[in-house]
């Protein structure tokens, strides 16, 4: 009784230190804490159970106890509970992880007896004795967290082995140069990992070092090739070398080895490595990682031994084939090392092989067989085993296997890791193998990875040196040479060169430069920034915010660090990952829209309940985004049209008349121009509906700069250039996005919203009278007070009645407005009176609701991130509880008083996964957003909907 009392009161005595812990931030540090802490102390310290037997044909775990026992130890303990043949041994589950972090490095009291109890399981299993002078086991301690994280955290092998056990090992096995093979290893393991000696970052291991040293000494290439004797002496030299540099002696006992190598593992979960993996993908740092030891199983006994990797499908197209590299005669990591050139699996994959590599098929057959080839019997096993573990999982497998004199071994298996690519042919082949259902495919799909599926991409395996690293703001990657300017770009694409149009910051324009460049990279901006925003609609590679850059216009050159980047010079974009390149990188073409591809956005189709559009402004982003499964325009940007050299004149001449007669005069320059953008646009989405915002962006963005404009232009209009200067410094503004914009303009100048709305219906009249099928929404943005949009609705309405009238045709129109600003979040019960439906503009919406310039925002919003001030960029991925509870106002009182209200989103959220599946949540009738991200949004869409 007393002692389950005093136990009871440590337990509360470790959840008090952990929160407490939590409390003072060190949580964030990457430790384990409190949620787990709780948990080992709710079951009351001893009732927890810290170790977990596999093998032998049984196991105390599954794998669907990964949270427990770490990914690696749940499917090892569910490969040994199929029969499979798996080393026996113990996992120590991720709680005593938390526990070792919330006291000061120290294990539970238990846990020395229950290791204890489980290696003599093990010894019983496998008829060895750990530590034994004439047989001894040998173990590996290997990590394994949750999630896969491979290559991240630390591993030993060979564990158990000292001058007197190796004598052992040699007699056992009468293979001295094994025993010595695997004596060097170990040596050379725990002092990387467990005494600290692995370098991080390029610097050479020091043991690989030595163990070059030899092989030069001996004159021989392979480590293959090296003798007992050699391998003995390389032993004593890593000894040495760790006497010299640590000042300690090698530990000679098997048991303290093995706790240095537990707590090794335990301690590799807070390795820089495995911190900034964690950070990457979003993997909680209370996880921790279980602890498995294992008995060794040798593939470096002899040339009947061997060590490989394989995975059930081809992780980089999907292919059904089996797929893997092996090599004779060794250990662990040594296939993914590169210490000798790894075997194919089968005769086909290895004679592939051959040819790309020029080998003859006589060398290839002599010194590179297949493992089907120098094995059948072995391979024919694995290959059953592969089979069953795909199936059993109904999901590719990456497996791990060592054959040990013509034995196999399973020691890994895991869903693997695959591209874009694979995913979707995987997912859709398994269907049709009836090993997965539809909803499972189509939750099998990561929706931002299929942005790799619509561009082309840079060569992995292709050499190349990182200039800098930016947001990843458009996907693709794109080649050219380096110019400063829009024209400058112009005049070289004109000239058939190839360009990346590189820019502090980018402005509407800079449109020209960066409709004929390659790619777009600035060193200001984020996921939001103009030169992001448009890039992605245009679907063209950009890095924005590569701030590590000084980009100097005159006389043009990129600085970053010793590197000096002129104008001409080629430099190669990685959209997808932010990273700028020196040179020329190859890319490889996109794998296009596979049948498999367009299979799964079919089935996305049926279950989504969320529409889908896109936003566009020309007719090609139109039809783009009708082929990728656009079913309507979310978003046509009137003025991106306005920006195009031969119209800003006339723009211009319009914002800088002098009276409305001079106004009117510039409009009707305007009227047909505009018109003639509409046809297309209604053209190419003949039968679905387009919504078309009017005239949004501040007047200041259009203001001419030059003398040389201005000259012409004081001209056209008939004032002296001085009165034109004068004009335009009145209308100059400090801050632009909160000035003379959206509605406000359609209220002060009536008539550029109606030129607007005439040049829409008169399309669409003469459209309907060819047959085509129009449905205009026109959309009047920022609108912060119902007054605004009664005012102009009626205006708009009057007209299109009157211009339908004497056309005398029908059109099924509708008038709407955005809902961008926080006060028409509020009060949409009284806005959705006058409003026939509402989008949403995000960007805007987010900006005014966090008061966070979206142009300024570079200065501290990398570092907010960073910091976990904000949990994301909230110009890429939605605020939720912020600005999505604006959204969910909107929505209710909207929908309250306008019943049925359409509603939808057109920000650069609405192609955003998270974001999307956010709008399915909150009732939006649609998403839009650009279109190479329509097929995700699809995705995304139908991902929402099944998560119900
Ligand atoms: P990682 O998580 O980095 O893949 P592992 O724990 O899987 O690390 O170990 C790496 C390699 O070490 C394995 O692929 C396997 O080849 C080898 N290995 C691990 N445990 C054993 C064992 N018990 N017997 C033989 N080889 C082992
Ligand atoms: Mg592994
Ligand atoms: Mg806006």
């Amino acid at each position: 009784m007393a002692v389950v009392r005093k136990k009871k009161r440590s337990a509360a005595r470790a959840v008090k230190k952990a929160t407490s812990q939590a409390r003072r931030g060190r949580a964030a540090k990457g430790r384990p804490t409190r949620k787990v802490a709780k948990k080992v102390a709710a079951k009351g310290g001893r009732a927890t159970r810290y170790v977990y037997f596999f093998g032998a044909g049984s196991a105390d775990g599954r794998a669907d106890m990964k949270n427990t026992l770490g990914g690696k130890g749940a499917n090892l303990a569910e490969m040994a509970g199929l029969g499979l043949p798996v080393p026996p041994g113990f996992t120590i589950s991720t709680d005593v992880c938390a526990y070792y972090y919330d006291h000061g490095r120290q294990y539970p009291p238990a846990l020395r007896a229950d290791v204890a109890k489980h290696l003599a399981k093990i010894e019983a299993a496998v008829g060895k004795r750990f530590g034994d002078r004439t047989n001894p086991l040998l173990v590996s301690v290997r990590s394994g967290a949750r999630a896969s994280m491979p290559g991240m955290m630390d591993t030993v092998l060979n564990l158990g082995l000292t001058p007197d056990t190796v004598q052992g090992l040699i007699s056992a096995s009468g293979n001295a140069r094994f025993a010595w093979d695997s004596y060097r290893r170990f040596v050379q393991m725990y002092g990387d990992v467990v005494l600290g000696l692995k370098p991080e970052g390029k610097e050479q291991d020091p043991f690989e070092e030595l163990l070059e040293k030899k092989k030069h000494a001996r004159g021989v290439e392979n480590d293959t090739d090296l003798s007992a004797d050699d391998l003995r002496e390389l032993a004593d030299e890593f000894k040495a070398l760790i006497r010299q540099r640590l000042g300690i002696e090698f530990p000679n006992d098997p048991h303290e080895q093995l706790w240095g190598a537990i707590g090794a593992v335990f301690g590799s979960w807070n390795n820089a490595r495995a911190i900034t993996y964690r950070k990457m993908y979003g993997i909680p740092d209370d996880w921790g990682t279980a602890v498995n030891v294992q008995a060794m199983v040798f593939g470096n006994l002899g040339d009947d031994c061997a060590t490989g990797v394989a995975f059930t499908r081809d992780p980089a197209t999907g292919a059904h084939i089996f797929y893997g590299d092996f090599l004779r005669n060794a250990q662990g990591e040594d296939v993914v090392a590169g210490i000798r050139t790894p075997q194919q699996l089968t005769r086909h994959a290895s004679q592939e092989w051959a040819t790309a590599q020029g080998v003859p098929e006589a060398e290839r057959a002599a010194r590179y067989p297949s493992l089907e080839e120098s094995m059948p019997q072995c391979f024919a096993q694995l290959e059953r085993t592969a089979k069953r573990l795909e199936k059993h999982y109904r999901d590719m497998q990456d497996l791990e296997f060592t054959i040990e004199r013509g034995r196999l071994w399973m020691l890994q298996t895991r869903n693997g890791k695959r591209t874009a690519a694979a995913a979707v042919k995987i997912a859709v082949d398994m269907v049709s193998e009836r090993l997965i259902d539809r909803d499972t495919a189509i939750q099998r799909v990561e929706p931002a990875s299929i942005d790799q599926l619509l561009h082309p991409g840079i060569d992995p395996n292709a050499p190349k040196e990182r200039l800098a690293r930016g947001v990843p703001a458009s996907p693709g990657a794109a080649a050219g040479e380096v110019v400063f300017s829009a024209d400058e770009a112009a005049d070289a694409v004109a000239a058939g060169r190839t360009v990346i149009l590189v820019r502090v910051e980018t402005s509407p324009e800079d449109i020209h430069g960066m409709n004929v460049a390659a790619g777009i990279l600035t060193a200001r901006g984020g996921q939001a920034s103009h030169a992001a925003v448009v890039a992605r609609q245009m679907g063209k590679c950009c890095v924005a915010g590569a701030s590590e850059l000084d980009i100097r216009y005159d006389p043009g050159v990129i600085l970053v660090g010793s590197h000096s980047v002129k104008r001409g010079d080629w430099i190669t974009l990685d959209g997808s990952t932010g990273e700028v390149f020196l040179g020329r990188v190859p890319m490889v073409a996109s794998h296009g829209q596979s049948a498999e591809f367009r299979t799964l956005m079919g089935w996305t189709d049926r279950v989504r309940r969320l529409k889908i559009r896109c936003n566009a402004d020309k007719p090609e982003e139109a039809e783009l985004g009708r082929a990728f499964g656009a079913e309507g325009i979310g978003l046509c940007r009137t003025e991106h049209m306005f920006f195009e050299p031969e119209r800003i004149g006339a723009v211009r001449e319009m914002i800088l008349a002098r009276d409305l007669a001079g106004r009117e005069r510039a409009l009707a320059k305007l009227l047909p121009i505009q018109r003639g953008d509409f046809l297309g646009i209604f053209r190419a989405m003949d039968g679905l509906p387009v919504n078309i915002r009017l005239l949004d962006p501040p007047l200041h963005e259009f203001l001419p700069h030059g003398d040389e404009e201005i000259a012409e232009l004081a001209k056209t209009i008939g004032v002296s250039a001085t009165e034109l200067v004068a004009r335009r410094d009145a209308l100059f503004e400090i801050n632009p996005m909160l000035g003379m914009r959206g509605c406000r303009l359609g209220i002060v100048y009536p008539e550029i919203y109606l030129m607007q709305v005439r040049a829409i219906m008169e399309a669409a009249s003469q459209l309907v009278r060819e047959g085509v099928k129009v449905i205009p929404e026109i959309m009047i943005p920022l609108v912060a007070h119902v007054h605004e949009l009664e005012i102009l609705r009626a205006q708009a309405d009057a007209l299109c009645k009157e211009i339908l009238a004497a056309a005398e045709v029908k059109v099924p129109y509708t008038i709407g407005t955005m809902i961008e600003v926080p006060r028409a979040a509020l009060t949409a019960d009284e806005i959705a009176q006058s409003a026939a439906f509402f989008s949403f503009g995000t960007n805007d919406l987010t900006q005014m609701a966090m008061g966070l310039s979206r142009d300024d925002a570079a200065k501290f919003l990398p570092q907010y991130v960073d910091r976990g001030v904000l949990p994301a960029d909230p110009f890429a991925t939605l605020d939720q509880v912020g600005v999505g509870e604006l959204m969910r106002i909107a929505v209710a009182k909207g929908r309250r008083s306008h019943p049925g209200l359409k509603i939808g989103i057109c920000g650069e959220h609405g192609g955003d996964p998270a974001s999307i599946v956010f709008c399915h949540e909150i009732g939006l009738d649609y998403v839009s957003c650009s279109p190479y991200r329509v097929p995700i949004a699809r995705l995304a869409a139908a991902q929402a909907a099944l998560a119900r």
